[in-house]
């Protein structure tokens, strides 16, 4: 494992080097660099003329999301140790006074904050189940939505693929079971080709997500049962420990039950949804490709708008 977190320290601490991350502070909070941003804005090109030929609904959120949306999401149940929620101070002058004093000794001030009624972003689709539920009824095709926005989650790593804030792109298919099925089954195939024609080494494989304590290893193994979650997984520092870089996931019902979403025949509808890790990508290609983006094959610039 040594090894891997060695491998892990030369891969961020060559990126911060060349400028294409820039050092916070903090593991997995970075600043980007231009060229970085660049790769960032051609992984989303590439998005882009994969999908929007299904003339998707364009939603955007800011990277937080209420409170009350968290609770009722079900996120805390499964994911307690990757929620973030937003903290403030909301004392008197008094109260101002010990926590200044506080700061200055070196003491916790922090506990002197209350909750807000914001919470961080896990996942970029979260905005868009009650968004939609609120309007009734879906139409009998359902409904697809476009998101793209910075999620939050509390795994500080020297690895850095695995950021605490970062973006994923996402497009949202509510609908019948079969029609988000076939629309993950589209998806899987879009996203082979993409990596194909990247010329990056990928593979396509069921996955589970990092549900929380023992019974949470349980929803683990139900999850890869039913196959409700793939990866598509890129190699970044060690091809033994491969990244992913794209999840294709359908909740079933989960979503729909939890915002009271209307199937158009009056049922509970599925949900599932496609997520870039745009950072990740950007991660991945300047391992395979080089730091310096002038440089790739033409054919992979082609592909990214550069
Ligand atoms: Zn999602």
């Amino acid at each position: 494992m040594t090894a891997l977190v060695d491998a892990h320290r030369r891969y961020r601490d060559e990126l911060l080097h060349h400028g294409l991350l820039i050092s916070m502070g903090v593991d997995g909070l970075y600043g980007r660099g231009a060229a970085f941003e660049r790769v960032v804005e051609g992984v989303n090109h590439a998005f882009a003329a994969l999908g929007d030929a299904d003339r998707p609904e364009i939603m955007r959120f800011p990277p937080g999301i209420g409170l009350r949306q968290l609770e009722r999401s079900g996120y805390l149940a499964s994911f307690p140790h990757l929620a973030g929620t937003v903290h403030a101070f909301e004392g008197s002058d008094r109260e101002h006074r010990a926590l200044v004093e506080a700061l200055q000794q070196g003491d916790d001030w922090a506990t002197r904050q209350q909750a807000t009624h914001v919470a961080l972003t896990p996942a970029a689709c979260y905005g868009v189940y009650p968004a939609i539920a609120d309007r009734g009824r879906l139409a009998p095709q359902g409904a697809l939505v476009d998101v793209y926005t910075y999620c939050f989650r509390h795994e500080p790593s020297i690895d850095p693929a695995r950021m605490q804030m970062f973006r994923q792109r996402e497009h949202v298919r509510l609908g019948t079971a079969d029609q988000v099925l076939a629309f993950r089954e589209q998806w899987m195939a879009r996203a082979r080709a993409l990596f194909e024609a990247l010329t990056m080494p990928h593979e396509v494989d069921v996955a589970n997500d990092p549900f929380f304590g023992r019974t949470g290893r349980l929803m683990a193994s139900s999850q890869r049962e039913q196959e409700l979650k793939f990866e598509l997984l890129i190699p970044i520092v060690s091809p033994e420990h491969p990244t992913a870089c794209v999840s294709f996931n359908f909740h079933g019902e989960q979503f729909g039950r939890a915002w009271r979403i209307e199937a158009a025949d009056g049922g509970i509808a599925q949900t599932g949804c496609v997520g870039f890790g745009v950072e990740r990508i950007a991660l991945a290609l300047f391992r395979h490709h080089g730091f310096v983006p002038a440089d790739w094959p033409g054919g992979v610039r082609h592909v990214l708008g550069l």
